[in-house]
């Protein structure tokens, strides 16, 4: 296959924990925990190790990483997701140092609910980029969905204002980004009040996915026709059909694997063996990942494109 260029940072993803104060219906955060293993995030030395392995592996001039016959980038980001990240709020300040340290850009995607002041001043400046994960502003619709906590609380439009606002501040090189799962409650909604109060650097838009449960899931119209209803935000929305989304990451579960999603024959994710135990060369290899598909996303704005 010929190399294509990717200008752009190949995005590391790990999943530090399937605990959630929320309880989202489609929640993809489901993983297997056989065998009970703990949180790899919660042993410094070995989510050091593992940063390390990862930085090795992926970085740009490894000639060794089998990728490379595939695609050219030119960064390394780690975006740290979830569950929920913020729940390991202690350990979150000296990862990401350990990230920056090691050679990684960073980035973690949040529900936003447990962010204060202080956890923003203290992660905003560690982060090129903040996700918020937002699928309406409608409180009620947000229940239903199940973006509330144990006693129906949510969060509410003007405190995702408030939290952007605080990380800019925090940062002033941060860009922020919102993460959208247009589902069966929201694909009428429209987001244009929030998207023009937040004003994001990027929106990306999800079909939601059912690799765990079809709960909630959507048509490709429909998924469209809420596409097409925020034409408005084309340069700054990036769109992820269910296609776009099957093996095109690569993602690291709570445990120190990698995983992969796969709808079709059969829905769920498989499994590498631990990254610490098997070794990063033999666990990259025991899951697919589709380049193609990879490089694809980087192409899959809105009509007329946009930045990203
Ligand atoms: S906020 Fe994210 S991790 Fe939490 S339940 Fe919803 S989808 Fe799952």
């Amino acid at each position: 296959m010929s190399s294509t260029n990717v200008h752009l940072p190949l995005v590391i993803n790990w999943h530090l924990t399937e605990a959630c104060n929320f309880h989202c219906r489609y929640c993809y955060a489901k993983w297997d925990r056989s065998g009970s293993p703990r949180d790899l995030v919660r042993s410094g030395p070995k989510r050091g190790a593992l940063l390390k392995a990862i930085h090795d592996y992926f970085r740009p001039d490894n000639p060794c990483n089998p990728l490379h016959d595939q695609l050219t980038w030119d960064g390394l980001r780690l975006n740290l997701a979830g569950g929920e990240p913020l729940l390991y709020q202690q350990e979150l300040p000296e990862l990401l140092a350990q990230a920056l340290q090691v050679g990684f850009d960073t980035s973690i995607i949040t529900n936003g609910h447990v962010l204060s002041e202080t956890s923003i001043a203290r992660i905003a400046p560690l982060l090129s980029w903040l996700g918020l994960s937002v699928d309406s502003h409608n409180e009620d619709t947000n229940r239903i969905i199940g973006r509330a906590d144990a006693r129906g609380r949510v969060i509410t439009s003007p405190n995702l204002i408030r939290i952007a606002k605080a990380a800019r501040n925090a940062n002033p090189n941060l860009r922020i980004k919102l993460n959208t799962v247009v589902n069966r409650l929201n694909y009428r909604e429209s987001l244009a009040p929030l998207l023009d109060s937040i004003a994001p650097d990027k929106w990306k838009v999800l079909r939601v996915l059912p690799v765990v449960t079809d709960d909630l899931s959507i048509s490709h119209s429909q998924f469209e026709s809420f596409v097409a209803s925020h034409y408005a935000y084309r340069t700054i929305m990036t769109v992820e059909d269910n296609s776009a989304m099957t093996e095109s990451y690569i993602m690291l579960d709570p445990f120190g694997r990698f995983f992969q999603n796969s709808v079709a024959p059969k829905q769920g994710y498989q499994y590498s063996d631990p990254i610490l135990d098997a070794g990063i060369d033999q666990a990259f290899d025991q899951i697919k990942f589709n380049a193609i598909r990879f490089q694809s996303r980087y192409g899959s704005q809105a009509p007329t494109g946009g930045a990203r």
